[in-house]
């Protein structure tokens, strides 16, 4: 498994596993193990998607050592700050039925991020967790945190796929050594992406879904990669990224995709931040 070094020397694997919207607990438990069939050793949850308990119980299905996995949970809005932050993490062990965490992150710039990134850099002190991040952060927000704290974050996971390529963000943050992560690398399968047509056909010469060259387009730009799938044959498609390597022609016909906003929600609009700011789980876009 290709990996990539976080900025604080911790592994992580290139491609992982998405589990949003996985609620079914039986479903999501087999859909993990099915996963980890597959090859994939990083999954990816939070607190808000409500099945850190299925990893758990898929861990010890698996019948693998928990060091043979790289975990990543999320820290929600209603529970920022100091104090709400390190009850929230031990409800996330609790669910996840291990004594630590590989990747902890800030869910959302919202409330009291300071608050909560002070708990985290104690608890990553302490060997619970092996490596604190953002999601969803602007630069702005993102530059302010790692110069008013101690530990820079290691990762920003933020919407990034063709039509939102995150070009100035990848810029910025190679300077700073912070990693970027990928969430929807399939636009969740929004806007058609699956017959885009240029995807299509840059495809085609390799043999290869539009999937896979989304994919394998992202991580050749070095950004970690999460994507979901609830069909087996679709996960191993996803995984299936290393046998062939896009050009820098290839690369270029892709860039033009970008339309540089969110196909979901923009974060620096007020009416947006008055709902995400109050919403207590989060398992529909
Ligand atoms: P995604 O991985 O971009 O796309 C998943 C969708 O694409 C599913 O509908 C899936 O359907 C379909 N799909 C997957 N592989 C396919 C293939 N090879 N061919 C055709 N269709 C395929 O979606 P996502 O779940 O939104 O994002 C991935 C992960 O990012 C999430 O699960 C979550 O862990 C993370 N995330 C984080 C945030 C955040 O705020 N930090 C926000 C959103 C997501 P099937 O299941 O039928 O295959």
């Amino acid at each position: 498994m290709e990996t990539v070094k976080l900025n604080n020397g911790v592994e992580m694997p290139l491609v992982g596993f998405g589990l949003f919207q996985m609620l079914e607990k039986d479903k999501c438990e087999r859909t993990i193990l099915d996963a980890m069939e597959v090859g994939y050793r990083s999954f990816d949850t939070a607190a808000t998607y409500l099945n850190e308990e299925s990893i758990g119980n898929a861990i010890t299905k698996s019948g693998l050592k928990r060091k043979d996995f790289f975990i990543t949970t999320k820290l929600w809005s209603s529970s920022t700050g100091y104090i709400e932050t390190h009850k929230a993490f031990n409800r996330s062990l609790d669910q996840l039925q291990t004594d630590y965490v590989d990747l902890y992150l800030i869910h959302q710039p919202l409330g009291d991020v300071y608050g909560s990134w002070r708990a985290m850099e104690e608890l990553y002190e302490k060997g619970k967790i092996r490596a604190i991040g953002v999601s969803n952060f602007y630069l702005d927000r993102l530059v302010d945190l790692m110069i008013h704290n101690d530990i820079k974050p290691a990762i920003n996971q933020v919407e990034m796929h063709p039509y939102c390529q995150q070009i100035e963000m990848q810029r910025y943050l190679q300077n700073d050594g912070v990693q970027l992560q990928a969430w929807s690398p399939l636009a969740s399968g929004k806007e058609n992406l699956f017959t885009n047509k240029v995807l299509a056909s840059i495809g085609e010469k390799y043999n290869k879904t539009v999937a896979q060259v989304t994919l394998r387009w992202l991580i050749q730009r070095n950004v970690v990669i999460i994507p979901r799938s609830s069909n087996k044959q679709r996960m191993a498609e996803n995984f299936n990224i290393f046998d062939f390597e896009l050009t820098p022609a290839e690369m270029d016909l892709i860039k033009q995709l970008d339309t540089n906003k969110s196909i979901f929600f923009d974060h620096r609009d007020p009416d947006i931040i008055k709902w995400l700011g109050k919403l207590e789980q989060i398992n529909d876009l």
